[in-house]
């Protein structure tokens, strides 16, 4: 059974292997059994279900929360040869009543529907007559309701298992954490269900997390040093803030968009599209801007402000690299965000349980930030696995940050916490500590207190560094209903007392430029310098062609495959069919083509 699918995988999608768990997915599903799979983003989710879909006779069903993640996943089917469509409340008239023809007629193998679409009577009616292959629940987790992607109409889709019996239902997800799990198999009914549970590490995602100093500044030093001309996204907490780094980049050259809630929508949707559908843009967003983004070649994922948890983190993170080569998550972070982040959940309307839940989270993320260890490891643990060894391809494994006994400092800051009254924020204190007079220190009389310049010896930077450790490991609270001031907590008794020391990292200077290149290069976002025009040839080919047809050029071929050309320079049809990504019917449609374009180094139409 599971040779044909091999078969299938390599002839219909051009790849020679499975990976992690499809293969006992697919066996598992052929075989009429129900599943739910959680594989991490760019595992491979989709050909858990597609391979089934074409092996088991009748149509497949695939629900799925997003008009653009149908539209993609129909157009890559489309140019593997494999007949599909969508249904959804945004078709052209005429457009549903030729999808609802090709279905009566058999002509389909997997059909896309939106769950609303799905779960009008009409539908389930019409379904209920035909033979199905299988149902298909994509993105299950938007059944939860404590997720920030829920879909109300998602609740609905537990009926299927009446409505089609004996038809295998697979629902399939990103999403890790174990209540999420369990809330799916309840709403959806997959109490039969196996669960596949896949490995949640993204090896080819390079984590760094670095202090914040000035955003800007630090964000454009990263994309000029490792990522020019990379499509990617920056990840911002507000839509004043998106705005200005949008148009901070622009005014820098980038082909920087915004994309956020309060944008028109006709705008916004553009925005989204020009993404998919042109190369090396960079998209500045709030989270608003997530699911659905199935854009293959993403290189990296920036965040200029603090997610809300680690999980959050992860899943955002977690849009870069989908196509398996080299990608980077960067964030910087400060003491203002932590501010910022602990106000918003203060003010909410929440109740107090939900509240004290947020706080460990942003917890547990500003362990993540201020950890001198493995970052994911820490990522992992997290998501309840575990690893074996340090990672190597996150920045503390790279550049393992020195610690040092701040013990010390960690008391005079403390006590200059106290002296103060409880109640001023970390640049005052930053001051007292330096023996500044300024106008406000006079003014409060605070130049007379012992503490006044007993710090004078330390750097502005390196006290913010201090105080900021303070917060991040609860040692000190933040007054997050006024302006910020900073108290004394529980926990930095045994500190005061002397019966306690404290280890603090010591924050590392911005790498240094001029090392561009050399990085661009050893971590593959570049090809060799030899072969860019070839490169750029067959990257001119490919947007050609997607131009023709409508459709984004990775849905043409990704970047890995044309990698993989400039790799094994393919001179024959046979040769080319080897490549990972080429299968029979993009052979057919663009074999000579490319191969034309190899051979001559000039793209085509020339
Ligand atoms: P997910 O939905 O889990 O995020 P996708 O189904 O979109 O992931 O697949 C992610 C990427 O991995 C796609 O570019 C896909 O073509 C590729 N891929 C999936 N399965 C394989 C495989 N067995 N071998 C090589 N590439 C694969
Ligand atoms: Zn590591």
């Amino acid at each position: 059974m599971t040779g044909t699918a091999l078969n299938l995988l390599r002839r219909v999608f051009g790849y020679p292997f499975f990976r992690g768990d499809q293969e006992a997915v697919v066996a598992h599903l052929l075989a009429g059994g129900d599943a739910l799979v959680l594989m991490p983003t760019g595992g491979g989710k989709s050909l858990c279900y597609q391979i089934p879909a074409l092996l088991r006779p009748g149509l497949a069903v695939v629900v799925s929360p997003l008009i653009a993640l149908m539209r993609d996943q129909v157009a890559a089917l489309r140019q593997l040869g494999i007949a599909a469509a969508a249904l959804h409340s945004n078709l052209a008239p005429g457009e549903a009543g030729a999808v609802f023809r090709q279905v009566d007629e058999g002509a389909l193998n997997l059909l896309y529907v939106s769950p609303e679409r799905l779960l009008t009577p009409y539908t389930l009616e019409w379904l209920s007559r035909r033979s199905l292959a299988l149902l298909a629940i994509d993105e299950a987790h938007c059944v939860s309701q404590w997720g920030h992607d829920f879909r109300a109409d998602y609740l609905g889709l537990g009926i299927l298992k009446e409505r089609f019996p004996g038809v295998p239902r697979v629902a399939l997800t990103a999403t890790a954490d174990p209540p999420t799990r369990l809330e799916i198999i309840k709403r959806l009914r997959l109490d039969e269900a196996r669960v596949f549970v896949g490995g949640f590490d993204r090896p080819n995602i390079r984590y760094r997390i670095t202090i914040k100093n000035q955003p800007h500044d630090q964000l454009h030093a990263f994309l000029r040093a490792e990522h020019a001309g990379n499509a990617g996204i920056v990840y911002r907490l507000t839509r004043k803030s998106v705005e200005e780094t949008a148009s901070w980049l622009m005014k820098r050259g980038l082909r920087a968009l915004p994309y956020h809630a309060g944008l028109d929508p006709e705008l916004r949707q553009k925005h989204q599209d020009r993404f998919l559908n042109e190369e090396g843009i960079v998209m500045v967003a709030t989270i608003a801007f997530g699911m659905g983004i199935d854009k293959p070649d993403v290189r990296f994922v920036a965040h200029l402000d603090l997610p809300k948890s680690v999980e959050s983190y992860y899943q955002e993170t977690g849009r870069a690299g989908r196509d398996g080569l080299p990608a980077d998550a960067f964030m910087t972070y400060g003491m203002d965000d932590v501010v910022l982040l602990r106000r918003f959940i203060e003010n909410s309307q929440a109740e107090e349980e939900f509240r004290r839940i947020e706080h460990h989270k942003l917890e547990a993320l500003l362990g993540l930030c201020e950890s001198v260890e493995c970052r994911r490891g820490i990522l992992l643990r997290h998501l309840g696995e575990t690893m074996e060894a340090p990672c190597g391809n996150c920045d503390t494994c790279l550049e393992p940050i020195p610690t040092w006994d701040g013990t010390e400092p960690v008391r005079m800051a403390l006590s200059c916490i106290y002296r103060t009254g409880q109640r001023f924020g970390v640049h005052y204190l930053v001051d007292v500590l330096r023996g500044q007079k300024t106008e406000r220190v006079l003014s409060f009389q605070h130049h007379t207190l012992q503490v006044f310049g007993m710090g004078a010896d330390r750097s502005a930077a390196a006290w913010r560094s201090v105080f900021r450790q303070l917060v991040a490991r609860g040692l000190a609270t933040v007054d997050v209903t006024g302006f910020g001031g900073l108290g004394l907590a529980e926990a930095c008794r045994p500190v005061l007392r002397g019966e306690r020391s404290v280890l603090l990292r010591l924050d590392p200077d911005e790498p240094k430029p001029g090392r561009e290149r050399r990085i661009r290069r050893e971590r593959g976002f570049e090809t060799a310098e030899a072969d860019e025009p070839l490169m750029r040839a067959l990257k001119a080919t490919r947007r050609h062609l997607a131009k023709e047809q409508q459709v984004a050029p990775f849905i043409i071929f990704q970047d890995a495959t044309l990698q993989g050309m400039i790799d094994s320079r393919p001179e024959t049809l046979t040769e080319m069919e080897r490549i990972p990504g080429v299968g029979s019917r993009k052979l057919e449609r663009y074999g000579e083509i490319f191969l034309g374009v190899l051979r001559t180094g000039q793209p085509y139409p020339s």
